[in-house]
C-alpha cells in the first residue's frame, strides 16, 4: 500500500446525526480516531452483536487501507448496563453472577474471553491476532471508575440527586435527543419508572446502592457507595483515550435511541459545548432471526460457536454480514449461511492457485513488492476503492472481487497485490485460507480428515483399476460414517461431512 492512498476515492459516510452522507475529513491530519460501543459481558455474544463488530472492523480496515493512522477503541462493559436500557431493572452482570452462582469478576472475564474468541474467528482485527499489529484498543469499564467519578464531578452543574443516586438533567443541554429524533421523529418519549426525576429522559450518572443491600461491584463516591450509570463509561473512555472531539463513533441502531443521545448529553456538559463529541455517528442495522433464537436469554441461542459446531466456517458468517449493506436489516437463515459458505468457497477456489501461491508467504521476495502493477490490477483496486468509499458498500465490493477473480488478464504476480487489497479491506483471508479449511465439518463427526483422505485415495485407485465393487464398498463405508463422496463436484471438493 502506498502512503498517499487516502488521496484515492473520497470516503463518504452516512452520519446518523445529520442524516446525510458526508465526505470524511479527519480532525487530525493523516489520522483517524474511532470509538465503538463494545459488548456487555454478562453472557456470550450472539451473532447479531458480532455484526456490529464486523461493521466496525470494515470501517477500521477501510481507514487503515486508505492510509490513515487509525486509533480504534472498543470498550468492554463489565458494569452498569441494566436489563432495561432506560435505567430500569437490575445490572446485567450482577444478575448473571447471582444466577450462575459465580463471582461477577469471573463472569466478566469468562465472557470477555468468549467475545475475543469470536472476534478472532471472524478475523476482526484485535488483540488476539498474535504477531500482527493490534488495530483495536480494548478498554475495560471497571478500570475507569475513578475517572468516571471525576467526570461526573465535572458535570455536577447538570445533575441532581435523588435517593437512587445522581441524575442528569437533560433539559440543561442544547437539543437533547436530536440523534434519536433524527431516526424516529419521536425521541424522549419513553416511559421511565424512577420516581422524582425532573424529566422522563433524565438518566442515572451514579446509582447508589440501596440501604441494606450490597452489590459485588461497588465503589465509594461523593454520592454514596454504588456503581456508575451505563452511559458514563463511553463518554469517559472515548474522551480520555481519543480526546474530544474525535472522528467517528459507532454502535448498533438500538444505541441511537437512548445510549448515544445520553453520551452526547454528557459530552456536551463536559466540554461546555453544543457539539456532540464526535464528528460522525454511525450505526449498523440489526441482524434479525424469525424464530427468536438470537436472544441471549433463550436456551440455545445463535452464537458463533453454534455455527462452528454445525460445521460452518466462521468466515462464512463474516461474508454473510458483508453481503448486506451495514445500514440494511439482515435476516439470518441457515440456508443463507450455507449460500454464503458456497460463495466463499468459490472465491477461495479462484484464489487458491499454485501460480498465485508462489507469490505469497515465504516464497515471495521483496522484489515482487516493488514490481509495477498492471493496468487491469490498478483498475480492480480503483473499483474496490470506489465501492468501499461509498459508505462502505461491501455488497458492491464483493461483486468487484468476484469479477476480479474471474479476470484472467491480471497477471499472477499482480493478482497477489490486488487480492491483498481485498483481504485488507474485507478481511476474508482469501490468500491465507485453503479450500479444505472451509469443509463443512460438524463437531459431532467422529472421522478424521486423514482417515477420509486415505479412503478416498484407495477408492480412486479402485476406480482407476475399474474395480467398482471395491470403490462402491468404500463409498458405502464412508457414507455410514456420515461422509458423502462427491465425484465431479464443480467446487473441487472430494467429500463433505453431512
Ligand atoms: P450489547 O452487548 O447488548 O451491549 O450489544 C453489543 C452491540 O451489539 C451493540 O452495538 C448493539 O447495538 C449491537 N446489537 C445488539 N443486537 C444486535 C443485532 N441483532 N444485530 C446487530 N447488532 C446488534
Ligand atoms: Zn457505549
Amino acid at each position: 500500500m502506498s502512503d498517499d492512498q487516502h488521496s484515492g476515492a473520497p470516503l463518504r459516510l452516512f452520519n446518523s446525526l445529520t442524516r446525510r452522507l458526508e465526505t470524511f475529513a479527519p480532525i487530525h491530519e493523516g489520522e483517524v480516531r474511532v470509538y465503538s460501543c463494545g459488548p456487555t459481558v454478562y453472557n456470550y455474544p450472539h451473532i447479531g452483536n458480532m455484526r456490529a463488530y464486523v461493521f466496525a472492523d470494515v470501517l477500521g480496515r477501510t481507514l487503515s487501507w486508505k492510509g490513515y493512522k487509525l486509533t480504534h477503541v472498543i470498550n468492554i462493559t463489565d458494569v452498569g448496563h441494566l436489563t432495561d436500557d432506560a435505567d430500569a431493572g437490575e445490572d446485567k452482570l450482577e444478575q448473571a453472577a447471582a444466577e450462575q452462582k459465580r463471582s461477577i469478576w469471573d463472569i466478566a472475564r469468562h465472557y470477555t474471553e468468549a467475545y475475543w474468541a469470536d472476534v478472532k474467528a471472524l478475523n476482526i482485527r484485535g488483540p488476539m491476532r498474535a504477531g500482527k499489529p493490534e488495530a483495536a484498543h480494548w478498554s475495560i469499564a471497571t478500570d475507569y471508575v475513578p475517572r468516571m467519578i471525576e467526570f461526573a464531578q465535572g458535570i455536577a452543574a447538570h445533575c441532581y440527586e435523588l435517593p437512587g443516586g445522581l441524575y442528569f438533567d437533560t433539559s440543561t443541554v442544547a437539543d437533547y435527543g436530536r440523534l434519536a429524533r433524527a431516526s424516529t421523529d419521536e425521541g424522549e418519549g419513553r416511559i421511565d419508572p424512577v420516581e422524582g426525576k425532573r424529566h422522563a429522559a433524565d438518566f442515572a450518572i451514579w446509582r447508589r446502592t440501596p440501604p441494606g443491600e450490597s452489590r459485588q461491584m461497588e465503589w465509594d463516591s461523593p454520592w454514596g457507595r454504588g456503581a456508575p450509570g451505563w452511559h458514563l463509561e463511553c463518554s469517559v473512555m472515548s474522551g480520555e483515550l481519543l480526546g474530544f472531539p474525535f472522528d467517528i463513533h459507532t454502535g448498533g441502531i438500538d444505541h441511537r435511541e437512548i445510549h448515544h443521545p445520553n453520551e452526547i448529553a454528557q459530552n456536551q456538559a463536559f466540554c461546555h459545548s453544543d457539539a456532540s463529541g464526535a464528528n460522525i455517528w454511525m450505526h449498523n442495522n440489526f441482524l434479525v432471526e424469525r424464530s427468536g433464537k438470537m436472544s441471549k436469554s433463550a436456551g440455545e441461542f445463535l452464537r458463533l460457536q453454534l455455527l462452528i459446531d454445525k460445521g460452518y466456517h466462521p468466515l462464512a458468517y463474516r461474508l454473510m454480514c458483508l453481503q448486506a449493506h451495514y445500514r440494511s436489516e439482515l435476516e439470518f437463515s441457515w440456508e443463507g449461511l450455507g449460500a454464503a459458505l458456497t460463495r466463499l468457497k468459490r472465491m477461495v477456489m479462484g484464489t487458491d492457485r499454485d501460480d498465485l501461491r508462489s507469490f505469497t508467504g515465504a516464497g515471495r521476495t521483496a522484489e515482487w513488492d516493488h514490481t509495477e502493477g498492471t493496468a487491469a490490477g490498478d483498475d480492480a483496486i480503483a473499483r474496490l476503492d470506489d465501492a468501499i468509499s461509498d459508505d462502505l458498500n461491501t455488497p458492491k465490493a464483493l461483486t468487484v472481487l468476484e469479477e476480479t477473480l474471474a479476470n484472467k488478464t491480471i497477471e499472477p504476480f499482480d493478482r497477489w497485490r490486488v487480492l491483498s487489497a481485498f483481504d485488507d479491506v474485507l478481511g476474508l483471508n482469501l490468500i491465507e485460507n485453503r479450500r479444505g479449511d472451509f469443509r463443512v465439518r460438524p463437531i459431532d463427526s467422529s472421522v478424521t480428515d486423514e482417515e477420509v483422505s486415505a479412503a478416498v485415495e484407495r477408492r480412486k485407485e479402485a476406480r482407476a483399476a475399474k474395480d467398482f465393487i471395491t470403490s462402491d464398498a468404500i463409498r458405502d463405508e464412508l457414507a455410514s460414517k456420515g461422509v458423502e463422496v462427491m465425484d465431479g463436484d464443480p467446487l473441487g471438493w472430494d467429500w463433505k461431512l453431512s
